[in-house]
């Protein structure tokens, strides 16, 4: 039978990543995206084609998980028999910012998508998109399946109750829906403003003379950081297992924020060192120029200071484990922002 797959949140990282998967594997994928008043489709467009010019097999469309009227009409249109939900206001800062937007993005776009699939059609295969954000302020470490959640933000908020949402219709209508608990994974393809791309473009840039300084936030929170490639099969590797359960994917490393940013000057070639304290500390080049500051504005009301993962569910179920570990993703972070910059 074909396999169809409806990809909320399409023109983000891992929707661009998962749709590549997707057709490779021979699905039809048909990709939900926002109206927006200047495009915002540069993560798929080279896989993107107007099916007037050339026919192929990825699809897009308008919609909106905040409005319950295309997310049904779509799901009743397409005939899906997979539904990945990554669609979100993914930005932790973000989300102290506008809360009830990512609320009703966050939370409620995933009771929609879950009662349109219930009153449709019963078969249709559900993944949802859950975060490490979720253990917030963690009880154990490493975090697990079994880990209790303590969120520390409105995103990670919003995260647990699509997640107990999914778990309550999975239970209540007797239907194929998983959560993935995915820790934070990167990409050349990451957002600008999240910690890892904002670094590794900021470095590049700083190593080219095209920018003098950095401004960061926390540099003492650690986080398990994998590639959003790896991480996008263990979505698909979730919706192929024989019944719906819900699994943690992570790399089992962490790594500080000053750790990272040492990590990728290095590989820069450019030597830095730290001084000062809290708000304070600053890095400086071999010239003593100061090329990073921490500032309060990048500080968040409430922080998840450690995260942890243990994949060892996924291992043994889904013979999943990460190809990538942090110096292949820098690595791949570096090669993609200098392309960019030398070009
Ligand atoms: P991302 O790059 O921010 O992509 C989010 C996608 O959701 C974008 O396509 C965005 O569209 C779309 N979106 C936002 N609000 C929407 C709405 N109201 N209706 C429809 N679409 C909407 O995030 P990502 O890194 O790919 O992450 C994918 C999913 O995994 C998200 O749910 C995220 O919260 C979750 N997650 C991510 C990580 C991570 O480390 N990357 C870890 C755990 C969980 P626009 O392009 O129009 O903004
Ligand atoms: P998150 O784990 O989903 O919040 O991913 P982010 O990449 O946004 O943030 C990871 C960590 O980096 C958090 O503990 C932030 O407080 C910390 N951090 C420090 N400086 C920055 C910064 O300038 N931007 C962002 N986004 N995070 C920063």
């Amino acid at each position: 039978m074909r396999k169809i797959a409806i990809i909320f949140g399409v023109t983000g990282q891992d929707g661009a990543y998962l749709s590549r998967l997707l057709l490779k594997k021979g699905y039809s994928v048909h990709g939900v995206k926002r109206r927006a008043s200047s495009l915002n489709s540069y993560r798929i467009d080279d896989i993107y084609s107007d099916p007037l010019i050339k026919k192929n097999n990825f699809f897009l469309h308008y919609g909106d998980v905040t409005d319950s009227l295309s997310v049904f009409n779509l799901i009743k249109k397409i005939k899906p028999t997979e539904i990945y939900n990554l669609a979100a206001q993914s930005h932790v800062a973000v989300s102290f910012e506008i809360p009830e937007y990512t609320t009703n993005a966050d939370a409620l776009g995933t009771l929609r998508i879950l009662e349109s699939l219930v009153k449709l059609d019963q078969k249709i295969k559900f993944y949802q998109a859950g975060s490490s954000e979720m253990f917030g302020k963690v009880v154990e470490t490493p975090q697990n399946e079994k880990t209790p959640f303590y969120p520390r933000s409105p995103y990670g908020v919003a995260k647990v109750y699509s997640h107990w949402i999914t778990i309550n219709y999975r239970e209540s209508y007797n239907i194929f829906a998983s959560n993935g608990i995915l820790f934070n994974h990167e990409s050349p393809l990451r957002g600008d403003t999240f910690v890892t791309k904002k670094v590794v473009k900021a470095l590049c840039k700083i190593k080219y003379k095209k920018q003098k300084k950095l401004f960061v936030g926390n540099i003492y929170s650690k986080r398990d950081w994998g590639h959003a490639k790896d991480y996008v099969t263990a979505m698909w590797k979730i919706l192929q297992y024989k019944k719906p359960e819900d699994f943690v994917i992570c790399t089992g490393k962490q790594y500080t924020i000053k750790q990272f940013i040492n990590m990728v000057a290095k590989k820069l070639g450019m030597p830095i060192f730290w001084k000062g304290k809290g708000l304070n500390e600053k890095a400086y080049d071999k010239n003593k120029n100061c090329i990073i500051e921490c500032k309060k504005k990048y500080f968040r009301p409430a922080e998840v200071d450690t995260l942890k993962g243990d994949y060892s569910k996924a291992r043994r179920l889904l013979k999943w484990k990460p190809e990538n570990d942090i110096n292949s993703l820098i690595d791949d972070m570096i090669s993609y922002e200098l392309d960019t910059i030398l070009k």
